[in-house]
């Protein structure tokens, strides 16, 4: 599919820049370099030019590189403008080139919209590259690459492919009923193959919470009774400043969250320090907050003073946490191998700094035994989740279904083969474009 029109927009990220890549892609570049840059450019050779309006006024100098469909990002011809990264420059060029018959102002993700509809790409791969493009630690940078190149798309459609072949097996069976050679083992095959993606399924979406962890951060939440050092602990994390990624606006006076890069994981640590014994109205509602925060947290980190123990009260079930020793400084006197006996999974000191490298590393290690493993498959989107459910549950009714007859189980069959198609944008996903194209920036 070739759009009549074409779209132009800057692609690369925040003016003013050394270099800012301007991007065309559609039935017009080709006209585009012509007129701006002179006169055509061999195709993907980048070439330095002088730019110039189409009246003759120069603009500003540059590369020019052609990139001629269908071997290019979208499919289209794709010109690119590498120019100065100054904002009137771009400015200048954008409305330049937005001012050729035929040629508009991009949409978010328009160019990728193309890429999809001209088969470059397919949905996951679609939805990993805007993972990529907001990729801000190591972990989500790995796992989006992985599933941009389509390592995620590959186990759907290896699944659907199953599917298929298992429903012409089925509905082979039924048009040959009749006749004594069909071994009735081909039937018990299918089925059993069809058990066993079940299975593979259930275990891949079990799998969508280690996707969360490494898109949204592993929840860590600090607990303990007042004045237990739970603001001192996450000070001290939060002045690590190798380890910040972002101090997060809109935190609560009762909830205050700090983002860490621990290790390439996104790694969310927020004080409880808000609680207290007879909360004002105001505070009750931080201790509401601080409660359900931490019955869904990943990890709880729960602060005693080991000086003056005071045991943090009943933790949610089910949440699993590290018993942190406090003030390990103020115990002077006790040679610290005594303490090695002690109840505490951790032992610290903010004033010295004792114990906190450690602490962190106990939670990277959390973290990243929940991530899974490098090269893990994981379902990365809802979307995906919720069809592979609708998925599964076709299945176990073709399965299930034995006194229904064979025609309507392989089309449960089919049915189950069409939302993994779904999933991968093979089949009916118009509906879905919007939502998804929508998590891009302009010029992607
Ligand atoms: P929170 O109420 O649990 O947030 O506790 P804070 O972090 O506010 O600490 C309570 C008191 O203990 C403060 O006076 C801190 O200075 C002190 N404190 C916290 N951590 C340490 C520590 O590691 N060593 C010592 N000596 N004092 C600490």
């Amino acid at each position: 599919m070739i759009s009549g029109d074409s779209i132009v927009a800057l692609s690369s990220g925040r003016l003013p820049a050394g270099v800012a890549v301007i991007r065309i892609s559609g039935p017009h570049s080709r006209f585009v370099i012509e007129t701006v840059a002179g006169s055509m450019v061999e195709n993907r050779v980048a070439t330095y030019r002088k730019f110039r309006t189409p009246d003759g006024s120069v603009l500003d100098s540059g590369l020019v590189v052609l990139f001629a469909g269908p071997n290019s990002f979208t499919g289209e011809d794709i010109a690119e403008f590498h120019v100065h990264g100054g904002r009137a420059v771009v400015a200048k060029m954008l409305e330049t080139l937005a001012g050729f018959d035929g040629v508009r102002h991009a949409e978010p993700g328009e160019f990728t919209r193309r890429a999809f509809l001209n088969g470059k790409v397919d949905l996951v791969e679609t939805e990993a590259l805007a993972d990529l493009v907001n990729a801000e630690t190591e972990a989500q940078r790995r796992f989006a690459v992985q599933n941009a190149e389509g390592v995620q798309s590959e186990l759907y459609l290896g699944w659907r492919r199953r599917l298929i072949h298992a429903r012409a097996m089925i509905e082979a069976e039924i048009d040959f009923a009749d006749e004594d050679d069909v071994p009735g083992s081909v039937a018990e095959m299918v089925w059993s193959d069809v058990w066993a993606m079940i299975d593979e399924i259930e275990r891949h979406v079990r799998g969508f919470r280690a996707a969360e962890i490494i898109r949204d951060g592993f929840e860590v939440v600090i607990l303990g009774a007042p004045n237990a050092g739970k603001s001192s602990l996450f000070n001290a994390l939060a002045r690590r400043e190798a380890a910040i990624v972002t101090e997060e606006p809109g935190t609560t006076r009762d909830l205050l969250e700090v983002v860490l890069d621990l290790e390439g994981m996104r790694i969310r640590v927020t004080d409880t320090a808000g609680l207290r014994e007879k909360p004002g109205r105001i505070e009750a509602i931080g201790i509401e907050r601080a409660r359900s925060k931490a019955g869904t947290a990943d990890l709880l980190l729960v602060l005693e003073d080991m000086a003056e123990p005071i045991a943090a009260g009943a933790l949610p079930a089910g949440v699993p946490s590290l018993r942190v020793g406090t003030k390990v400084d103020l115990l002077q006197g006790k040679p610290r191998a005594s303490l090695l006996g002690t109840p505490y999974d951790a032992v610290i000191s903010t004033r010295d700094g004792t114990g906190l490298a450690e602490l962190l590393a106990e939670i990277g290690h959390r973290a990243a035994a929940q991530i899974g493993q490098v090269g893990d498959i994981l379902p990365s989107r809802l979307r995906h989740v919720e069809l592979l459910n609708e998925t599964k549950r076709f299945l176990l009714a073709a399965v299930t279904g034995n006194e229904r007859g064979q025609e309507l189980r392989a089309e449960e069959l089919r049915l189950a083969a069409d939302r993994l198609g779904r999933i991968v944008g093979a089949v009916n996903v118009e509906d879905m474009f919007d939502v998804i194209f929508a998590q891009f920036c302009i010029g992607k």
